[in-house]
């Protein structure tokens, strides 16, 4: 018998312990483990190659995601990096122009210094992805929606043409969350996650993973996982499975506040520009609609004055938490163009659309009045 989602994200890989019938599993925290003779252990060796808390994580997420395997590492760049070191010298990744800053940088900057290749393009349009395919095309890592506008690729569409050449196709699923969007069945044949933000939720851990149902693929990243050693500890498996319990609900808040919101934003005659996969006028509404169950809780929207407006809106609010990062139960708000994206050169910033005046919301999941009424401070304070 296969339990729904909301299920899942209580009960999938966690049993009463067996020993103490203690409902929640503990946490292992033993770096080693007793043998009972040489080489005859009862399952677990060493922590980094293997933990009984992180292997419950590592199940549970495999579940949500509809995969077979799963992979925790230290951070959502640690499981970027291990993937990577799947690839050989000479090997080419078509990747989105317009993913995760951390990503770019270490394709960019580290990997290419290994000889490994790599294509930039807009994979809101597949055939960009056709079109960059060489012969030596090894993976084509996409992430949808992006930070912080919001594009939408068809991940169908995509992994149709990957496996038509036997390539490997990776998502980034972190804004989404399994909860609104499964790209395994999709045709990927990889799901990664910065495990920091929707999954853990409560902005007090730092964690990735990677799940497959591809065997082959399993095999290869748990041998580099164990090899490079990016593993998280067992109190943060532990964090995130604690998480990860109300995922489901906390999905349907954030989606219902960000559309109050958006319907707030939309009224209001200092917005130039809002965006969010499910509006009408997003340029990949359809596609946002059949890949994902909500829009999810990010919101970005240009102000029509541009910097100044954006830093005195932003000023203005008290209950928004000025901040990094997202997908936490409290609402954080920013200003992409000087802190998440201030390392992109300012023509490289225009090119994609980020304009002076954007701010990103990352909607929480408190009373939406009292959200509305900190956004009234905000445009109060231009
Ligand atoms: C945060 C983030 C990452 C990197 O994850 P860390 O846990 O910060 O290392 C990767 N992809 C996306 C989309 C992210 O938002």
């Amino acid at each position: 018998m296969t339990f729904k989602f909301e299920t899942r994200a209580i009960h999938a890989g966690q049993e009463a312990d067996k020993e103490t019938g203690a409902v929640i599993p503990p946490i292992h925290m033993s770096s080693t483990f007793k043998q009972d003779g040489v080489g005859n252990h009862r399952g677990f060796e060493y922590s980094r190659t293997g933990n009984p808390t992180r292997n419950q994580f590592e199940e549970l997420m495999a579940s949500l995601e509809g995969g077979r395997y799963g992979l925790a590492f230290a951070s959502g760049s640690a499981a970027t990096a291990t993937v990577q070191l799947m690839l050989n010298e000479g090997d080419h990744v078509i990747c989105g122009d317009d993913v995760y800053g951390g990503t770019f940088r270490f394709f960019d900057k580290v990997m290419r210094r290994f000889g490994v290749d790599y294509t930039f393009v807009d994979t809101t349009d597949p055939v960009n992805v056709s079109n960059a395919i060489q012969e030596n095309t090894k993976l084509v890592w996409l992430e949808t929606p992006t930070n912080p506008l919001l594009k939408v690729s068809d991940i169908r569409a995509i992994t149709d043409i990957t496996s038509k050449h036997g390539i490997m196709s990776l998502v980034d699923n972190t804004f989404a969350s399994p909860y609104n969007q499964s790209p395994l069945d999709l045709g990927a044949s990889m799901v990664l996650h910065s495990t920091t933000k929707y999954i853990g939720g409560h902005s007090d851990l730092v964690g990735g993973v990677v799940v497959t149902n591809d065997e082959n693929i399993h095999e290869q990243l748990r041998f580099l996982q164990n090899a490079a050693g990016a593993v998280p500890s067992p109190f943060d498996s532990w964090l995130a499975m604690r998480g990860i319990k109300t995922l489901a609900v906390r999905m349907e808040r954030h989606a219902m506040n960000a559309s109050r919101l958006i319907e707030y934003l939309l009224e209001r005659p200092e917005v130039a520009t809002v965006y969010y996969p499910f509006l009408d006028d997003h340029p990949n509404s359809q596609v946002a609609k059949e890949q994902m169950r909500t829009g999810g809780g990010m919101i970005s929207f240009d102000l029509k004055d541009g910097k100044n407006a954006a830093y005195n809106f932003l000023k203005g609010l008290e209950l928004f938490t000025l901040a990094e990062s997202l997908g936490g139960v409290e609402s954080l708000c920013e200003y992409p163009p000087d802190m998440t994206h201030g390392s992109i050169p300012e023509e490289r910033r225009a090119e994609i659309g980020i304009n002076p005046g954007l701010v990103r919301l990352s909607v929480g999941i408190e009373n939406v009045d009292d959200l509305i009424a900190d956004l009234e401070k905000g445009f109060a304070n231009l």
